[in-house]
């Protein structure tokens, strides 16, 4: 049976005590199980803001709290069975024992403090990924969407800063995939030529469809096939189509756009679920059974349809494993 992965739900926080119980979140563990989903990665998110000391701090702490978190809400005995999973392997052995697979990644490299040994911690916490920015430039890289508001130019850096290039260095080192979803154009083709390992874009969508920022052109899409990286389609309505609602046909439409340009074993599937994502068809995760149908109709197969829920990024998250011994 495929096993059906998001690949970026936010975690929410602070949050409630009991999340089994808390049908507020658009992904909650009862609402996996109705939509047929396997696995999840829930994201300790940072926003960016000012880069001074207590702020760094602040970040970190904030990330280091989700992390723990997400960790044990996995490991809380209250609702349907799930395993917390920190490897490939640890994903396909829980989905096998029939228990849904939590996964755990950070979103904004701001989180680190300031500090590369942030990257071995958040792996130890049981991290598999980092974005490097979130809106807003950081200390590692220009981000697609700068913040006026925190004093953000267009540019900051002209992609990667030095620290940002030591931090994939590090994020290479220490086994966590580079997530390269909210970093700039430039900042992006520099990170994926510099990684050791395949890069990949845990939520986004086409520019060539919908020309938003935070949308890969073609371009881009061409350098995650070249480094052996990943495209995942993400539900958020504003990347998918300009100007009214979204609706599954344009959602489609943008899984078939990276499958025809970079191939069907460099794109992906997730939501953002719990952070702007969701439209009418795929409002949240007990309707995930309705992306599998939506793909069917559009002619792909059995096969083709693992690898986009999670064959793919099964293929990567082994490589960086490997990569990290
Ligand atoms: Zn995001």
């Amino acid at each position: 049976m495929t096993l059906v992965l998001d690949t970026h739900v936010d975690f929410p926080w602070p949050t409630t005590p009991d999340p089994a119980g808390d049908t507020t979140r658009q992904v909650d563990f009862p609402k996996m199980t109705r939509g047929g989903m396997g696995a999840v990665v829930l994201i300790a998110y940072v926003a960016q803001g000012k880069r001074d000391a207590e702020s760094r701090a602040a970040a970190r702490a904030r990330a280091d709290g989700m992390l723990a978190r997400i960790a044990a809400d996995a490991q809380n005995p209250v609702g349907p069975a799930r395993r917390f999973c920190r490897t490939a392997d640890e994903m396909e052995a829980a989905h096998a024992a029939g228990a849904l697979a939590i996964l755990a990644g950070v979103e904004n490299g701001h989180a680190m403090g300031g500090e590369l040994a942030a990257l071995a911690a958040f792996r130890d916490a049981g991290a598999i990924y980092m974005t490097l920015t979130h809106d807003g430039h950081n200390d590692l890289a220009d981000a697609a969407r700068p913040r006026p508001t925190l004093g953000d130019g267009p540019e900051e850096h002209g992609g990667l800063s030095d620290f940002g290039r030591a931090a994939i260095v590090e994020m290479n080192r220490v086994g966590l995939l580079v997530d390269v979803s909210h970093a700039s154009k430039p900042a992006m083709l520099q990170a994926a030529k510099l990684s050791r390992t395949p890069v990949v874009a845990t939520h986004t969508a086409c520019r060539a469809l919908v020309d938003h920022p935070r949308n890969l052109d073609d371009e881009q899409l061409d350098a995650l096939r070249a480094v052996g990286g990943l495209c995942q389609i993400t539900a958020v309505g504003a990347f998918l189509r300009a100007g009214a609602e979204a609706s599954m046909v344009d959602y489609l439409d943008h899984v078939e756009h990276s499958v025809r340009r970079i191939g069907i074993d460099h794109t992906g599937l997730s939501s953002d679920f719990d952070g702007g994502g969701g439209f009418i068809g795929w409002k949240d995760a007990s309707q995930t059974a309705a992306v599998t149908a939506g793909l069917a109709t559009r002619g792909f197969s059995a096969r083709e349809i693992g690898l986009l829920w999670s064959g793919n990024f099964l293929r990567v998250m082994r490589a960086v494993e490997k990569a990290a011994l």
